[in-house]
């Protein structure tokens, strides 16, 4: 009766668990830039928001709003990538720079088109078999 209460409780606790799926990340840049004047901010959807965003986040200042995907969702550019798609600040660049692409997320991404990594996910079944 025990056991049965536990595997209740661990089933009930796993609807509160957020989903972390691992991404395996192969490939390298290709220095295209896309990354740097193509950005989406999946909760920023106002000019108004944007500007919350760069007040809290001072460092953001760098980004600009380009304009809108056909979904409607703010596009972003950074003022420091040059007309050749590279970082002008490379040294001082942000730390989310440093990272991307990011190996764990936890909500849907994609990788810009022709951009020289490619994203894999890692399935549960893919750990088993190790
Ligand atoms: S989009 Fe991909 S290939 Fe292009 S600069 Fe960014 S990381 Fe590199
Ligand atoms: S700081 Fe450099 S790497 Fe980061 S978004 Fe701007 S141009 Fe790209």
């Amino acid at each position: 009766m025990i056991s049965f209460f536990k595997s209740l409780y661990f089933e009930i606790l796993s609807y509160f668990v957020s989903e972390k799926i691992e991404y395996e990340i192969t490939g390298e840049c290709k220095k295209c830039g896309k990354c740097c004047n193509y950005m989406y901010s999946f909760d920023t959807y106002t000019p108004e928001e944007f500007k919350i965003m760069q007040f809290l986040f001072p460092a953001y200042r760098r980004f600009y709003i380009k304009g809108r995907d056909n979904e409607g969702n703010l596009i972003f550019a950074c003022k420091y990538v040059t007309k050749d798609g590279l970082c002008s600040v490379y040294d001082k660049r942000l730390a989310m720079c440093k990272k991307y692409p990011m190996k764990k997320i936890s909500y849907p991404a994609q990788l810009h088109e022709g951009c020289g990594y490619t994203v894999e996910k890692k399935l549960f079944t893919d750990y088993l078999k190790k």
